[in-house]
C-alpha cells in the first residue's frame, strides 16, 4: 500500500523547497491548470485514432500520427473526445458546482453511463453500475482493478486540491475507488496527481524527475528507464509509457506525438501525459492547430472549469500571493 508519510514528506520537500522567487503566481497557475485540462482533451482526441493499434500498424497507416483526425475503432469525428475527457469533465463540473462530493461525482458518472457513451472501460462500467444498483461508493479490493481508468481522470482532482498533498491523496484514492480498487491504481493516481501539482506550480523538470524517481522507488513496477514500449490499459504499462515519454521529450507536441504513436491504450496514455505536459510546458506551447480541432464549447468550458477549480483549491483560497 501507499506509504502515506514517505509520500507526503517527499512531496513537501520538493514542492515547498525554497525557490528563487518565493511565491506562486496565481495567474500562471491558472494558465497551467487550463493547459492541463486542454492536454487531457487533446491527448484523448489525438490518441483515439490509433487506440488498440500496434506501433507498426500506425506506421503503415499514418506514418507518424501528428494531427487530430478522428476515425479509429470508434469512428470518431475529428476532435471528438472519449471517456477519458468525459469522466474528467464529470469530476470537474461536480467540484466546480458542489465542492468535493463523491456522491455527486458518482451521480454524474451514472448520468454519463446512461447516455450510452461509445467508449466505456469494463472496470468503470462495473463500478458505476454498482453505484447505480447499491449506492456503494467503493468496491472491494480487486485484483482485476489495476487498469488505468481511475488515473485518466486525475487532472481535475489535482487542480482542485492545489497545493495540499494530503487532500490530493485522499481525493485521488476516493474517486479511484468508485470504479477501481487496487494498490497500483491508487499509487498511480496519487503520483500522477503529485506530478500535476508540481507542474501546475511551475516546478522544474528536475523537481518532477526527482519526484518520479521517488515514486519508482516506492513502486518499482513503474520504473520507466528500461521501457519496453508496451502501452496497454494495465496501469503499470500506462505509467511507464507516460513517464518515459514525458521525461524524454522536449516540448508538448513531441511528447504527445511520441506517446500516442505507441498505440495500445493511446487515448488514455495521451490524456494522462497531455495533462502533465500541458501543465509543465504551459499554454503557449500547445499547438493551435490541435486546439482548433476541439469543439469550441469544450475549450471554453475547460477554461471556465480550470479557473473555478483553481480558485476553489486550497491554493486559490490562500492569500493572493501564496508564500511557501
Ligand atoms: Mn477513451
Ligand atoms: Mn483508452
Amino acid at each position: 500500500m501507499l506509504g502515506t508519510h514517505t509520500y507526503s514528506a517527499l512531496y513537501s520537500e520538493i514542492c515547498y523547497a525554497p525557490m528563487p522567487q518565493n511565491f506562486v503566481d496565481l495567474d500562471d497557475v491558472q494558465d497551467r491548470a487550463y493547459a492541463a485540462m486542454l492536454g487531457v482533451a487533446i491527448g484523448d482526441a489525438l490518441g483515439a485514432t490509433v487506440e488498440f493499434m500496434t506501433p507498426s500498424e500506425i506506421q503503415q497507416t499514418y506514418g507518424v500520427l501528428r494531427d487530430i483526425r478522428g476515425g479509429g475503432w470508434l469512428q470518431l469525428s475529428p476532435g471528438q473526445v472519449t471517456d477519458d475527457t468525459q469522466m474528467s469533465l464529470c469530476i470537474a463540473r461536480s467540484v466546480a458546482e458542489c465542492g468535493w462530493s463523491l456522491r455527486d461525482i458518482a451521480d454524474r458518472f451514472s448520468d454519463w453511463l446512461r447516455s450510452k457513451p461509445p467508449d466505456v472501460g469494463n472496470t468503470c462500467r462495473r463500478g458505476i453500475r454498482r453505484y447505480m444498483y447499491y449506492g456503494s461508493l467503493s468496491g472491494p479490493l480487486c485484483d482485476d482493478d489495476a487498469g488505468n481508468g481511475a488515473v485518466m481522470r486525475m487532472a481535475p482532482v489535482a487542480i482542485a486540491s492545489l497545493a495540499d498533498s494530503r487532500l490530493l491523496e485522499s481525493w485521488a484514492v476516493e474517486q479511484a475507488h468508485l470504479t477501481h480498487h487496487h494498490p497500483l491504481s491508487d499509487s498511480a493516481c496519487v503520483h500522477v496527481g503529485s506530478l500535476l501539482h508540481l507542474a501546475c506550480l511551475g516546478r522544474s523538470r528536475e523537481s518532477l524527475r526527482q519526484y518520479a524517481q521517488m515514486a519508482v522507488n516506492q513502486v518499482p513496477a513503474f520504473g520507466y528507464l528500461g521501457y519496453r514500449g508496451l502501452c496497454t490499459a494495465y496501469v503499470v504499462d500506462t505509467m511507464q509509457t507516460v513517464l518515459y515519454h514525458f521525461f524524454r521529450s522536449r516540448n508538448f507536441e513531441e511528447c504527445l506525438v511520441n506517446t500516442v504513436n505507441q498505440g495500445g491504450d493511446a487515448d488514455t496514455a495521451g490524456a494522462i501525459v497531455g495533462a502533465i505536459a500541458g501543465a509543465y510546458y504551459g499554454l503557449e506551447e500547445i499547438p493551435q492547430r490541435w486546439i482548433k480541432k476541439l469543439n469550441p464549447g469544450l475549450v471554453d468550458e475547460l477554461l471556465y472549469l480550470s479557473r473555478r477549480l483553481v480558485s476553489r483549491s486550497p491554493l486559490g483560497q490562500a492569500d493572493p500571493i501564496a508564500c511557501f
